[in-house]
């Protein structure tokens, strides 16, 4: 921020009334170039939402008794312990906390795109799960098309995500589902030219390059 003002505005302040989105001409009046640039790149809940208070050493915001204990005790080993205030909500449905498990195969979106390729019955949740769990009972539910589709549908929703988060890009269910059908085509593709390499199979496929993200 650059005007010494700024501390007494809202956050709420910085967005359109009304609306869902950063407001550009009070971003421009009080904020520097780096601090609007990154303000923009905080994506905002779809949801209607409220303010509410948060006490950020318990994983569900409840202030306990016990939670402050540990707290003075030095036992809690999280960013927020070091001062520095971390939302760990779910940044898309607010729902629950942003753990891979959640964001991979939990989240609303995700639950809709699993269902969407026909794998929501491989995919479960049991208590206490890692990624590797759900993954690995995936495995021994599906055939091998079906287990190089979980693949790439996680692929797919890390990059929604990473779209998301940092470029403001939404994917929709349909676009997660079509960039790992995609991916898979093209595997495919390249798999049977290999098998007939030298009998003038299908054309070469276009080569993808890794670009360094933009800052
Ligand atoms: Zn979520």
């Amino acid at each position: 921020m650059t005007t010494g003002n700024a501390c007494s505005v809202g956050v709420c302040s910085l967005m359109q009334i009304e609306q869902k989105q950063w407001d550009e001409e009070v971003l421009l009046d009080i904020c520097n170039e780096r601090d609007k640039n990154l303000i923009k790149k905080i994506p905002l809940s779809k949801r209607e939402d409220h303010d509410a208070w948060f006490w950020f050493p318990d994983e569900k915001g409840c202030f306990t008794v016990k939670s402050c204990y540990r707290l003075l005790q030095g036992e809690v080993d999280a960013p927020y312990a070091k001062c520095v205030q971390v939302d760990t909500t779910c940044q898309w449905c607010r729902q629950d906390q942003e753990t891979d498990v959640h964001v991979l195969f939990g989240c609303e979106i995700e639950i809709a795109t699993w269902v969407a390729v026909d794998l929501q019955t491989s995919i479960s949740i049991l208590r206490e799960d890692n990624v590797f769990d759900i993954i690995r009972r995936a495995f021994d539910r599906c055939n091998m098309e079906q287990c190089t589709l979980v693949v790439l549908i996680c692929w797919s929703i890390w990059t929604r995500i990473n779209k998301w988060v940092w470029e403001k890009i939404n994917m929709s269910v349909f676009g997660i589902k079509a960039a790992a059908l995609n991916i898979l085509t093209e595997w495919k593709q390249a798999h049977e030219q290999k098998m007939t390499s030298g009998t003038g199979g299908a054309a070469p496929l276009a080569v993808r390059k890794w670009e360094r993200p933009q800052d």
